[in-house]
């Protein structure tokens, strides 16, 4: 005979289980588990373990109780270690007990192992706190889902500790309109916590008499926890005070270049550039008659490093180059440009597009000049070009996409934004205006001139711009930086 642990696998996040559970799942010989048990657990089991998985998925249903008693009644007589591995803690709305009854009653030895509640941490996950000193003396964890449907949810509103539902949300018009017959305040605040501790968690907040109508037009989706009391509205989570629009690799440097301050960072929006099929395609086209042009000219680094990278992929020869004179947009381009072709013949005194512009107008007679850059950015470079009659084609080698990583809420919470390119304000602005956001009172910063022109059209100065164009001058930049409160409501 064995043992079978009521094991809590706590509320999603798989490094927020016990010591204790976690040891038991490595010599475990059977689990069977529900869906809210994170899948990453399930990793550690040794070799030949034996996994079951008894929850509810999408269209399917649970098994039913008895079949998952009997399952435990008999693992336990025929294993050692049996883990019967629950969300968030096995007493707390996870019929635990029924467990417990099946296994007395067939004299299996069973031990109990607590965990973190998702009534608890799944709000504070969320900043919200369910005690908060002359707020809320008490908690009250309350299931929102009963068979029986004409349950009166007015009797918690006398309750005067912060309410905490699980498995309601598809009864969140009933609880909400319950309170408030019952005499709670219409304004009392109220949040929906869905998908907690998931990279899809989000949050929803609204007086009680609106957070049913929000939690829908929002699509909150479930397992999601709703909370109700004056704490509701508390948001105590931490927030990075330099809030970054960039790559990956850009961030990573950043986050490396600040060392010991590196928790001052958060990457608000993620930034990728791809190479447009098209834009492959004019390039080699104009490269395969490279001869007809005089000159070559980036408006970006990375137009540079794309452009090296599909001249390799082609095997071009890129002695075809020689004799071709070269401009960059700033002396970030210029550097990458000089290290693949050796010489660069024009960077225009100030480093935005217009002066590019500008500079070959004033520089190039009569030569086809071969304009390499992204989709977006500023067209007023070709105007000037035309105005100048000269003689030009322009590829638009690639585009940049922006990935929102917060609740578009969260922009308008940044102290201070950090820019690394012109497209990253073009895409966290467009985000901004799609979420309400007003960024006229902000801070900002960025990464050299193309970047502070793209702020700059908006009529918003930058506090300061940083030469060279590197994550290490940003990340000593920002050191010097004073900061105010931490957090702006
Ligand atoms: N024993 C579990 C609760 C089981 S009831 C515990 O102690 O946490 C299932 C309910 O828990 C869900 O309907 C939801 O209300 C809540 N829940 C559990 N994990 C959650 C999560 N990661 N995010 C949001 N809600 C969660």
């Amino acid at each position: 005979m064995g043992t079978v642990y009521l094991v809590g696998a706590g509320p999603g996040d798989p490094e927020l289980i016990t010591l204790k559970a976690w040891k038991l799942i490595q010599k475990a010989d059977l689990i069977v588990y529900d869906s809210l048990a994170p899948a990453e657990l399930l990793r550690e089991a040794p070799e030949g373990c034996e996994l079951v998985h008894v929850g509810k998925r999408a269209g399917q249903h649970s098994a039913a109780q008895e079949e998952i008693n009997r399952i435990l009644v008999e693992g336990g007589q025929k294993y050692g270690t049996v883990i019967r591995l629950k969300g968030g803690d096995p007493f707390v709305f996870g019929r635990g007990g029924e467990e417990v009854l099946a296994l007395q009653a067939a004299g299996v030895p069973y031990e109990l192992v607590p965990g973190v509640t998702s009534a608890v941490a799944v709000p504070e996950n969320a900043g919200i706190p369910v005690t908060h000193r002359k707020m809320a003396r008490s908690f009250h964890v309350i299931t929102g889902h009963t068979a029986d449907e004409d349950l009166d949810y007015s009797t918690y509103a006398a309750l005067e500790g912060t309410l905490v539902f699980l498995m309601g949300l598809s009864a969140l018009p009933r609880i909400s309109a319950g309170l408030l017959s019952g005499g709670m305040a219409a304004a009392t605040p109220a949040a929906v916590v869905s998908r907690g501790f998931s990279t899809r968690q989000r949050v929803c907040r609204a007086p009680l008499s609106e957070i049913a109508e929000k939690s829908k037009a929002e699509h909150m989706e479930a397992p999601a926890i709703i909370v109700v009391g004056s704490c509701a509205e508390l948001d105590f989570r931490y927030r990075a005070p330099f809030c970054v629009t960039g790559s990956d690799t850009f961030f990573a440097r950043l986050k490396r270049a600040m060392g010991g301050d590196a928790g001052m960072l958060s990457h608000l929006m993620r930034i990728r550039l791809s190479v447009r099929d098209e834009g492959k395609d004019q390039l080699r086209q104009a490269f395969s008659r490279i001869e007809e042009f005089g000159w070559v000219v980036f408006t970006s680094a990375n137009a540079v490093t794309m452009c090296e990278e599909i001249a390799k992929e082609d095997g071009y020869d890129m002695s075809r180059l020689n004799g071709l004179k070269f401009g960059a947009i700033g002396p970030g381009t210029a550097e990458r440009l000089e290290s693949l072709v050796g010489h660069v013949d024009l960077v225009p005194e100030t480093y935005t597009s217009d002066a590019l512009g500008e500079a070959l107008a004033k520089n190039v007679s009569g030569e086809k000049i071969l304009i390499i850059r992204s989709n977006s950015g500023r067209q007023e470079m070709f105007a000037i070009l035309d105005r100048a009659g000269a003689d030009y084609e322009k590829v638009r080698l690639y585009e940049a996409e922006g990935e929102l990583l917060t609740a578009p809420a969260e922009i308008g919470r940044a102290e201070v934004l950090v820019f690394a390119s012109a497209s990253g304000v073009e895409n966290l602005f467009r985000a901004a205006e799609q979420a309400g956001v007003e960024m006229g009172d902000m801070r900002f910063v960025c990464i050299g001139d193309a970047t502070a022109e793209a702020l700059r059209k908006r009529g918003l100065e930058p506090e300061f711009v940083t030469y060279p164009h590197t994550a290490e001058e940003m990340a000593r930049r920002l050191k010097g930086l004073k900061l105010g409160k931490q957090t702006s409501e």
